[in-house]
């Protein structure tokens, strides 16, 4: 199973593609965590990084697809993969298209996560998540139980907050994704794959929905008109 998920930043997509990694065996690949690892290797590159990162602007595509191509022919890839935050511009989604092409794989639906905007700011400038195991928190609605302790893995002190979630480069974040992601539903949507999903029901609904999607048989059927 091959699938995309997207959304605006905050919608849902890296949560959304754990529980689907994990209930279906397809390998999330998220690029923002690939960049963000190439930044805490702390060279010249990841340096570079950090700046595009923290501006809130887009990663040129060239460096994008090379990493995504490379990703993607890896050995555990081969059953399937759910693609958290690529394709972000058209010349990616093309890309995609010729990288899948050449061998001979396709993708089973691209699934856009659809909230409202004001809900965005407040869920991305509360986010923090727990550094050793990734579960996610947030401080208007998901507090751990005991203070700076994980409910999940017990650890303490070991939340953290990305560098890019201030309201700021949150705003500008947006607003990239309205100027160049979300000029590739219509691409998606042309070729019959998109799928919408309801971003702001609570989160099991979500992956309800996304499950249904997913449901063998269920694409012929359900793709947006
Ligand atoms: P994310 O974790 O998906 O919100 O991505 C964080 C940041 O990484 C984005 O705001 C971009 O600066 C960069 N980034 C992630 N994926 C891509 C991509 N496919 N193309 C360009 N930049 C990206």
């Amino acid at each position: 199973m091959n699938i995309i998920l997207i959304g605006a930043p905050g919608a849902g997509k890296g949560t959304q593609a754990r529980i689907i990694e994990e209930e279906h065996g397809a390998i999330h690949l998220s690029t923002g965590d690939m960049l963000r690892a190439t930044i805490k290797s702390g060279d010249a590159l990841g340096q570079d990084l950090k700046k595009i990162l923290d501006s809130g602007a887009l990663v040129p595509d060239e460096m994008m697809i090379e990493m995504i191509s490379h990703r993607i022919s890896q050995p555990d890839c081969q059953a399937g993969f759910i693609l958290d935050g690529f394709p972000r511009t058209v010349g990616q989604a093309k890309a995609l298209e010729k990288m899948l092409e050449n061998n001979n794989r396709d993708l089973d639906a691209v699934v856009k996560i659809e909230v409202d905007e004001e809900a965005l700011v407040e869920r991305i400038s509360g986010r923090f998540t727990c550094k050793e195991c990734g579960e996610g928190y947030n401080d208007y609605f998901k507090k751990p139980k005991v203070e700076n302790k994980c409910d999940n893995c017990g650890a303490v002190d070991s939340f953290v907050r990305r560098t890019d979630d201030t309201p700021d480069t949150v705003r500008e974040r947006l607003k990239t994704y309205h100027d160049q992601t979300a000029p590739i539903l219509p691409y998606y949507k042309e070729s019959g794959l998109l799928q919408t999903v309801d971003g702001m029901l609570p989160m099991q609904d979500v992956t309800a929905q996304i499950n249904a999607i997913l449901a063998p048989g269920a694409a012929e059927s359900a793709s947006e008109s």
